[in-house]
């Protein structure tokens, strides 16, 4: 479970259209990036998988079922975000519990949950400090452990390591793949960072105001991208 479907999806801000029609499959499982420069769409467009903005014009299929306008709470996906979105005055361990409690899921089965989030994510030492004493690297695993707990059939991440510095970059980069091994959850990621694309990505939708230039493997776009943009944009010899 996690496909999700995109038919002629468009968004517009008033008179300013930020999402041309666009049609895109996302396969259960895959971790595909979502690339471009600032300003594209790409942000809103993950925001409208996730039902935190109204699509304008189109469907969105999830699991091959309409959630076009589906409450985000029902689509069974979870956004982790740049800035972390952490509640300061709470410890890890109940930033982490948040989403269960608000389901209402029994305090065993949430302390069996943080357990082995935390444990997945390297937090156990962690659980009972609040953001404001954890580095960023820390805070951002805060983050995925609250989206880990509630087994969403897809992640979404937008641009989640710009916030950090580069080198704790490269090792969050590593976890997360590593973490979608593990769950074999499919994950959408969201980013301007080439090399990220490069290396995380089993398929890279290229984004270019509003529109997706190409989709395809990190190979494929390298060796045939379909035209100067995508060619510039991956650093390719086109
Ligand atoms: P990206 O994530 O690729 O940098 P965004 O999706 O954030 O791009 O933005 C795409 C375009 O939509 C930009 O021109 C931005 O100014 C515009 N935009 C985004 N959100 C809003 C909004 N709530 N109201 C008006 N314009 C918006
Ligand atoms: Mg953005």
């Amino acid at each position: 479970m996690g496909s999700i479907t995109l038919k002629q999806v468009t968004k517009s801000f008033g008179d300013v259209n930020v999402i041309k029609p666009l049609d895109l499959h996302i396969r259960d499982g895959e971790f595909i990036v979502f690339v471009g420069p600032s300003g594209c769409g790409k942000s809103t467009l993950l925001r409208m998988i996730a039902g935190l903005e109204d699509t304008t014009s189109g469907r969105i299929e999830i699991d091959n079922q309409d959630a076009t306008h589906m409450p985000p709470a029902k689509r069974g996906l979870a956004m982790v975000f740049q800035s972390y979105a952490l509640y300061p005055h709470m410890s890890v361990r109940n930033n982490i519990a948040f989403p269960l409690k608000r389901a209402k899921v029994d305090a065993a089965t949430i302390e069996q949950k943080i357990a082995q989030a935390a444990k997945m994510l390297n937090l156990t030492d962690y659980l009972d400090r609040k953001p404001g004493q954890l580095s960023g690297g820390q805070r951002q695993r805060v983050a995925i452990g609250r989206a880990i707990v509630r087994q969403p059939s897809a992640f979404l991440f937008d641009e989640p390591l710009s916030n950090l510095d580069a080198s704790l970059r490269v090792n969050m980069r590593l976890e997360i793949s590593e973490l979608h091994k593990r769950l074999a959850t499919t994950m959408i990621y969201v980013t301007h960072d080439q090399v990220e694309a490069m290396t995380m990505a089993d398929r890279i939708a290229v984004f270019n105001g509003g529109i997706i230039e190409q989709v395809g493997t990190p190979l494929e776009l390298y060796q045939k991208p379909v035209n100067r943009f995508v060619a510039g944009f991956i650093g390719s010899p086109k």
